[in-house]
């Protein structure tokens, strides 16, 4: 399959380049300190990664400690009352151990840091999925961890936090500027660039310098290959479209992976909140423009001094300001069609999946099943396959508080 002269059966051994560009994006933008940490993270990727015994122990983790393979399933009531033929099913990722797709990369990270004889993992987290994913591939490796978190994120989060200590996790709390995700990331990088003999950095999405996106999107493709030979299984062919929800965009890049070379619509939804807005959304590839954050290059919404601008959404794992470089390739290229769902779209697809059939999203994944029950409205035949990448749990509370039960 080709699209704009890009030949997606070559794609995985063409992308990124040896620089880690995804076309204009991605690369590598970190202090020459930083650098050498990177390369050194880099290269041992590159060798282990192929390694027979990495494999093995990796598959034996996702089997005996994840849970893997999560099944995928079929939503006969669902479908039956959008009532246009049209066949919705799930990836339930929402069934991995810790209840979301996170942690397909951070044990994979957290493998590859005791393969690198390092004894810490560091990390930031905003609202704590990224840092108990992470605290819980520590403790099974036995490693060392500290999660950098913002003042302000630690009181809105007390439950992930008490997980995270729990877990035998050190939660370092970042008091500069606004006290949050940005913040933490910071600080992360700091301790990082201090500690970087003895630690390891472990980023929560397909975001940072190279070779991060490319780890964490290899990582997660687990997802897409399975759910892809699962698909095939259960129904004969390939389904019609795919949606997955874009925050940094690893749970999508991983459901992807599977179907980039496949006849398949494939579509990444971004949130857009409470309207167009800046600083009403963190639909960065939609509103977005090319910009460099977090050491890397990509799409991104800007704040009138070109900085990364305050976003908003329902769903806190997906206010972030920009995406992964490969989204921004695969978007240039028209492989992949990104677009947005709102909050009031969102909370009626949470509500309308666990009624009808009994499985309560997380906010961040029912940006996916509202945009998959648009798609099946207007299509008229065939099937969508959602990737649902976590449980509702860590939402109660939110929910309960800000709409009641519907
Ligand atoms: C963190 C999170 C996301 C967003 O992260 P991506 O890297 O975009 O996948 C989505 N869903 C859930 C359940 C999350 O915890």
């Amino acid at each position: 399959m080709n699209f704009n002269n890009v030949d997606f059966d070559t794609y995985f051994k063409n992308y990124p380049d040896k620089d880690g560009y995804f076309g204009k994006y991605g690369g590598s933008y970190v202090s020459p300190e930083l650098q050498v940490a990177m390369n050194e993270i880099s290269a041992a990727y590159q060798t282990i990664c192929k390694s027979s015994k990495f494999i093995a122990e990796l598959r034996k983790i996702r089997k005996e400690f994840q849970g893997r393979p999560t099944p995928i399933s079929y939503l006969e009531r669902l479908s039956n009352s959008i009532g246009t033929g049209v066949q919705l099913y799930v990836k339930r990722e929402d069934l991995n151990h810790t209840g979301a797709h996170k942690l397909n990369h951070c044990m994979g990270e957290a493998l590859l840091a005791k393969y690198m004889g390092k004894k810490k993992v560091i990390a930031e987290t905003g609202a704590g999925q990224h840092g108990v994913a992470l605290a819980t591939a520590a403790a099974y490796f036995g490693l060392e961890c500290d999660i950098y978190m913002g003042s302000v994120d630690i009181k809105k989060q007390a439950p992930n936090v008490a997980r995270m200590k729990i877990l035998g996790a050190r939660v370092v709390e970042v008091t500069e500027g606004l006290q949050t995700l940005k913040e933490a990331v910071d600080a992360a990088f700091a301790a990082y660039c201090r500690e970087y003999k003895d630690a390891i950095y472990c980023i929560g999405s397909v975001l940072g310098p190279h070779p991060f996106p490319t780890m964490v999107r290899d990582f997660q493709s687990v997802v897409g290959i399975e759910a892809r030979e699962q698909f095939v299984g259960m129904t004969g062919e390939l389904p019609d479209a795919v949606v997955a929800c874009v925050g940094g965009g690893s749970n999508a890049m991983g459901m992807f992976a599977g179907f980039l070379n496949d006849p398949v619509d494939i579509y990444g939804i971004e949130p857009l909140g409470r309207g167009p807005k800046l600083g009403d959304h963190a639909a960065s590839l939609k509103y977005g423009e090319e910009g460099i954050m977090h050491g890397f290059s990509t799409i991104m919404l800007k704040d009138e001094n070109g900085e990364p601008a305050p976003v908003y959404s329902v769903a806190s794992g997906l206010d972030y300001p920009a995406s992964g470089p490969e989204h921004c390739f695969l978007r240039d290229l028209g492989r992949v069609k990104y677009d947005v769902v709102n909050d009031e779209e969102t909370i009626d697809a949470f509500f309308t999946l666990s009624r009808l059939e009994g499985i309560i999203p997380a906010i961040e994944s029912a940006h996916a099943v509202a945009y998959g029950i648009k798609l099946a409205k207007t299509m008229g035949k065939g099937s969508v396959l959602i990737n649902l990448s976590g449980r509702g749990d860590k939402d109660m509370d939110y929910i309960i508080e800000n709409y009641g039960i519907r």
